[in-house]
């Protein structure tokens, strides 16, 4: 019996697409999207050394322009969300190079202003609604772990929450999730599961999750721009009556920035990095596409990042991908490969 009825969701991978506004104290140049169509569409011009421009159009399920709210942008990823609780795993991207707004989507820009609030705690604060309406029916358990991949290695940041845990145990229920070898979802050798019973637990688990990294922001910016960070939402339900289980779970991955690195720049430690960097993505791009094409062999073994999330990539699982743009001049070359990535997967 499924709780949560999910018409618009034909097809498992779906790609939207997010123009970033100018940002205040930029100079408000020439826009590179021309216009974006109702049905999806986008135009990108590019104007061309001799004067010219070249136009190109580019389709995507939907088309966020610069003055949708983090509201709009939640309210076409609910449905997919809420699949969580019916025992489906989905997965939510957020793409595009640095600066074009991946965290904003995903996190929001200020943790302790609920209105602006990203995908993640918007996610998690509907899960733990919906799975309290329902307590009479179906019993929800409900746990998170974040993981970061840096340089194809994982540092499991949960862990760290842990050691230093607000005491979360009184409002957990029976189940100890974290020694729950029933667990799918993400393939992480000893994960470290937390329990949590509401949002405001994972906003505390945040906070101290972003006092563990403060190396300095601009250290942390730098660094996040650089690695994968992938929140998952683990959700188990009991079925009151019949006892039935049922388990799904949702990653909200914020991935590293996209942008090509100049190779006669780029040395030691930052080329590694970057190598690192466009090789995940584009394993990821090529296990999205083999997927999109119902081809029989899917890649997932090419990179930490697919491997981990197999389980959820696929199968009966489904995927969102945000792709970010920026509209700014100077980044045109970005954008226009970041839309070819996004129409290769879509
Ligand atoms: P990324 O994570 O891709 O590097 P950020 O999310 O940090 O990019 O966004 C870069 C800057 O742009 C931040 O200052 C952010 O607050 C701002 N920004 C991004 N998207 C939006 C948006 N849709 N509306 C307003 N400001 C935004
Ligand atoms: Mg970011």
């Amino acid at each position: 019996q499924l709780y949560n009825q999910v018409q618009d969701l034909k097809g498992t991978i779906r790609v939207y697409c997010r123009v970033r506004p100018f940002l205040r104290g930029q100079s408000n140049g020439q826009s590179t999207v021309d216009y974006i169509g109702e049905n999806g569409n986008i135009m990108i011009v590019n104007p061309l050394k001799n004067g010219k421009e070249a136009r190109k159009v580019f389709s995507f399920n939907k088309v966020f322009g610069t003055n949708v709210t983090q509201d709009q942008i939640y309210a076409d990823t609910q449905p997919l969300v809420r699949s969580v609780l019916d025992g489906y795993n989905v997965c939510i991207f957020a793409y595009g190079q640095t600066g074009s707004g991946k965290t904003y989507t995903m996190s929001g820009p200020d943790l302790t202003s609920e209105q602006t609030w990203g995908v993640n705690y918007r996610a998690l604060r509907d899960l733990f609604q919906i799975s309290t309406t329902r307590g009479d029916v179906i019993r929800y358990e409900v746990g998170v772990q974040m993981v970061e991949i840096y340089n194809e290695q994982f540092h499991k940041l949960s862990a760290k929450f842990l050691h230093r845990r607000v005491d979360f145990t009184s409002t957990i229920h029976t189940l100890d999730i974290r020694n729950n070898s029933q667990l799918n979802g993400l393939n992480v050798p000893d994960a470290s599961w937390i329990p949590v019973s509401s949002t405001q637990d994972v906003l505390d688990l945040m906070k101290i999750g972003q006092r563990n990294r403060a190396v300095g922001a601009t250290a942390l910016n730098e660094r996040s721009s650089r690695s994968h960070s992938v929140l998952t939402v683990h959700v188990y339900g009991k079925e009151l009556v019949s006892g039935s289980i049922l388990k799904g779970c949702l990653h909200m991955v914020d991935l590293a920035g996209s942008e090509r690195v100049d190779k006669s720049e780029a040395v030691g430690e930052r080329l590694k990095e970057a190598q690192h960097i466009n090789r995940s993505l584009s394993a990821l791009g090529d296990v999205i596409s083999a997927l999109a094409q119902k081809s029989p062999h899917v890649p997932y073994r090419n990179s930490k990042l697919t491997q981990v999330l197999q389980d959820s990539l696929g199968g009966h699982a489904k995927t969102l991908m945000f792709v970010h743009i920026n509209p700014e001049l100077n980044s045109i070359g970005e954008t226009i490969s970041t839309l070819k990535f996004a129409e290769r997967v879509a």
